[in-house]
């Protein structure tokens, strides 16, 4: 049996007429860059989050720089977040001239540990970025108490987590910026490159609609310098046509969590002793990775890949051990959590679509993996 890491062909067979029909009505429209399918895309999707305000952007990468953007970081910030997450996350704090600062992560949420937060606060610290990590959310009650005390922004990256829920509030509600993103393989993916950022401010919504188009306040007059980080009408129409489905389809992705969770809880001792399942906090995690922990894990990898399972590591080397940042001065054992998460972590095949059988298989290929590792 072969079961891919993702398979996104299912999902647009199940949603075809709706898809295609929003494309059409774009291209007979013949207005392909913002305008009024991006509007309304914008005012659904922020709303389903639970926010006042959508900005429809490039990418999640864009989401993330137009928010730091629109404080004005730059060089001599300092800007705190996770070194176990996706390059972005702190790429576009370097790309400004600021400066990452990690902080370690909680070993079994992967996400950012709050209490390790405030000793990495300095006078030059402007922003803290959590990770909704996976699909869950950060643990977001304390960071909203260091940072409204030391008067820090918080962008909230939740290019992972659309939907996610913590403490009744949705992933990119809380913080002064929610960053998501429509790449194709995120839980409300496009069918290119596109995201979107939340806020409740009118005026932090009103700044970043600017800086998305060249800072542009009035045609050609510019009062501060943007890009183009503008989303375009054929990825907001297929988002748009994908969204009333957004719910089934996290519905689906936790009961193929969970049914991980039972078939490992079931195998023998050796093998279960062997597999570290996911952490699950209160709330609602939208699982847009399922990331067990082993050890020997590429070991264990290839015999999936043996068996015809494809599985992903997010990510393999934490960002504060990325050779770009190498000026940054950390050393390997200085995040140990991270680190030690990054040789272990393996994610499965969870994607909505997938079949009941598909994820026995996977158990079973992973019990065996395991115990010949
Ligand atoms: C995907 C992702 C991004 C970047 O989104 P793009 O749309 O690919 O630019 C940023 N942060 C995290 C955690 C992501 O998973």
């Amino acid at each position: 049996m072969n079961v891919p890491l993702l398979d996104l062909k299912p999902q647009y067979a199940a949603v075809k007429d709706e898809i295609d029909g929003a494309i059409a009505g774009v291209v007979a429209s013949q207005r392909f860059v913002l305008g009024p399918v991006v509007e309304a895309c914008e005012e659904a999707v922020a709303a389903y989050c639970g926010c006042d305000h959508g900005v429809g952007v490039s990418s999640g990468t864009d989401a993330l720089l137009l928010a730091l953007m629109a404080e004005g970081i730059g060089a001599g910030d300092e800007v705190v977040t996770t070194p176990f997450t996706f390059f972005a996350t702190a790429g576009v704090v370097a790309r400004l001239g600021a400066t990452p600062v990690f902080v370690e992560i909680d070993p079994s949420t992967f996400n950012i540990d709050p209490a390790q937060i405030e000793a990495k606060v300095t006078p030059r610290t402007r922003a803290v970025v959590p990770v909704h990590l996976f699909g869950q959310m950060a643990e977001m009650a304390p960071i909203m108490e260091i940072a409204d005390r030391r008067g820090l922004v918080v962008i909230e990256d939740a290019a992972q987590a659309i939907g996610a829920e913590r403490d009744g509030r949705r992933a990119g509600s809380v913080g002064h910026y929610g960053c998501f993103s429509f790449f194709p393989t995120k839980n409300l993916g496009a069918y290119g490159d596109g995201g979107i950022v939340t806020v409740n401010d009118p005026a932090r919504s009103a700044k970043l609609k600017t800086l998305r188009v060249h800072g542009e306040q009035r045609k050609y007059h510019h009062r501060t310098v943007g890009g183009n980080f503008r989303l375009d009408a054929l990825q907001a129409a297929v988002v748009l046509a994908k969204l009333p489905h957004l719910d089934g389809w996290t519905d689906a992705r936790r009961r193929n969590a969970a049914l991980y969770r039972r078939l490992v809880g079931e195998l023998p001792d050796d093998a279960r002793a062997r597999i570290a399942l996911p952490h699950e906090t209160p709330g609602r995690h939208v699982w847009n990775q399922f990331v067990v922990q082993v050890a020997d894990r590429d070991l264990v990898k290839d015999r999936l890949a043996a068996a015809g399972v494809g599985t992903a590591v997010y990510y393999p080397v934490p960002l504060h051990l990325q050779e770009c940042f190498a000026d940054l001065g950390y050393a390997p054992g200085d995040l140990p959590v991270s680190e030690r998460a990054a040789a272990r972590v393996l994610a499965l095949p969870v994607f909505p679509e997938l079949p009941a059988a598909s994820i026995r298989h996977v158990a079973s290929a992973l019990a065996d993996a395991v115990l010949t590792s």
